[in-house]
């Protein structure tokens, strides 16, 4: 480009391509405000071109062994090993995410992530047997889908991308990703980065708006499955617009996930993790199952209230590039708008501003870094669930405080919620812990931890149904042998 800036293209049948018309979107640096690089502006027929191109790749990758499949899923994970760090800083670039968070937690982990699911491509082929005495046999085989499309949000594109394209590929499917417009740059270097490693037209990766490079995607009769990380706006629309062809969909959606603090809880342990890890420093609480909703018992709230300022204090907003930063800007001056707008509201539903409430430069004190979207470690306290800073999800480093005395009032306050994601509960009594898990309505359970994902994240209620797993990209055809 004349100004510079780099221009990324899309995958499609393996060659990168620019939009059709050649447009583009701008990409901007969370943290400055500034334009960075530039992605494609894909409409309906660079769609067409990636179903194309998925549907002729799939009869070969589809009856390829599953070791076959195996073995270019290890391929992959062996690329994810050797440019880690380039990928991590892209993506911090792009959203704004910590290094510390994207290249020790993040990239990594994708590693094991697809070495995993070529572990799995196996299981994806298994089927059963069932004997119905002599002369009868009923079995059954696992098939792929066919062409799988994965919609990614912008808050971790990387392990959502991978998420969605590795298992889907284990279990014999051609892939098309739509990244999100606001953090694209990473799913594209990625994809050239894997130009040549997959056969070509396997995986396909198309960028662009959602209305337009999306919309065109999920209607096409040529996709056989739809799994989308998003909001719960975006899976209605993609619910009905798919509805026609009843395409199978697999929503993970939004969340405003409570985290209970029993007063018999390790209160050192539960002031960091309900205060670092499950609000604030992780991705300036832009995560979908952050713990925004903050259940104290009484005889421990003030206590807590105290422990939660003083982790609050040792955060340091910055520079997402500097290891030294636990918490970034928020994406885009869209949330960033959102998000403040928050602050306003909880203030003016007279809930009270225990610490925080800052926004922008004042925010970030770095003149540098004035053009970026802050905002500050923010906590409400309240007594009422019924508030919309208790109801609506944030996604931001804004959370709120609500205390209360019994078993049972915590389990009404925490269920009574639009979204059913992840529960945190702080404990050390065991039947607590096992009771709280089953009356909590909620897809995970965490007990005297939060964020930690060891099986796939599915939720309840307006937080989706269904999961990125080998399995959940294969169905089940049945037969029956009579001699
Ligand atoms: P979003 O719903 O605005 O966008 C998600 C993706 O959908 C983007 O790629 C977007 O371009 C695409 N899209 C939008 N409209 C479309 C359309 N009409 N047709 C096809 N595609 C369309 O969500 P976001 O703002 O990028 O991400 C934040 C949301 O994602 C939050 O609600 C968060 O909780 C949720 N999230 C959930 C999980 C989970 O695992 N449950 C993980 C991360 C984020």
């Amino acid at each position: 480009m004349a100004d510079g800036l780099q221009e990324y293209r899309n995958l499609i049948g393996g060659e990168l391509r620019a939009a059709e018309g050649g447009r583009t979107l701008d990409s901007v640096d969370p943290a400055t405000g500034e334009v960075w690089a530039r992605i494609p502006r894909s409409g309906a027929k660079d769609a067409d071109a990636a179903v194309a191109a998925a549907r002729a790749a799939f009869p070969r990758w589809s009856g390829m062994p599953a070791a076959g499949r195996a073995h270019y899923l290890r391929k992959v994970a062996g690329v994810f090993a050797e440019h880690a760090r380039e990928l991590a800083e892209l993506e911090t670039r792009d959203n704004g995410r910590t290094i510390s968070e994207t290249a020790k937690r993040d990239l990594p982990g994708m590693t094991y992530l697809w070495t995993n699911a070529a572990a799995e491509c196996a299981a994806a082929v298994e089927g059963r047997t069932v004997d119905f005495g002599p002369g009868s046999l009923g079995m059954t085989r696992r098939e792929p889908y066919g062409v799988t499309l994965g919609i990614i949000p912008w808050n971790s594109p990387i392990s959502t991308f991978s998420a969605k394209a590795a298992f889907a590929l284990a279990a014999g499917n051609t892939v098309i990703i739509k990244p999100a417009e606001q953090a694209t740059v990473s799913s594209l270097r990625l994809a050239e980065l894997l130009k040549d490693v997959l056969p070509a037209g396997t995986l396909n990766v198309v960028s662009g708006l959602g209305e337009e490079a999306g919309d065109p995607l999920v209607r096409h009769r040529g996709v056989n499955k739809i799994s989308l990380t998003g909001s719960v706006e975006t899976a209605k629309i993609i619910t009905r617009a798919s509805a026609d062809a009843l395409k199978p969909l697999a929503l993970e959606l939004g969340g405003k996930s409570p985290n209970i603090v029993f007063a018999d809880a390790d209160l050192d342990k539960a002031a960091v993790g309900v205060t670092t890890q499950a609000i604030f420093t992780a991705n300036a609480g832009q995560i979908c199952y952050g713990g925004s909703r903050v259940l104290i018992q009484r005889p421990v709230y003030d206590e807590m209230l105290h422990r939660m300022r003083a982790v609050a204090a040792t955060v340091r907003l910055g520079d997402p590039m500097s290891a030294e930063t636990t918490m970034g800007p928020i994406v885009s001056r869209e949330q960033f708008d959102r998000v403040t707008s928050y602050l306003e509201i909880g203030q003016k539903e007279g809930a009270e501003l225990v610490f925080g409430g800052r926004s922008g430069a004042e925010a970030v004190g770095d003149e540098r870094l004035a053009g970026g979207y802050w905002v500050e470690p923010t906590l409400f306290a309240t007594g009422d669930n019924g508030l919309r800073i208790c109801q609506e999800e944030i996604f931001g480093p804004v959370a709120v405080v609500l205390p209360f005395d019994t078993e049972d009032e915590a389990v009404a306050i925490a269920n009574d919620s639009s979204y059913g994601l992840a529960a945190g509960v702080w404990t050390r009594d065991l039947g607590t812990a096992q009771r709280m898990f089953r009356r909590l309505e909620t897809g995970t359970v965490w007990v005297n931890t939060f964020r930690k994902v060891v099986f796939p994240l599915e939720g309840v209620k307006d937080s989706g149904y269904g999961h990125d797993s080998v399995l959940a990209y294969t169905r089940e055809k049945a037969c029956l042998i009579e001699s």
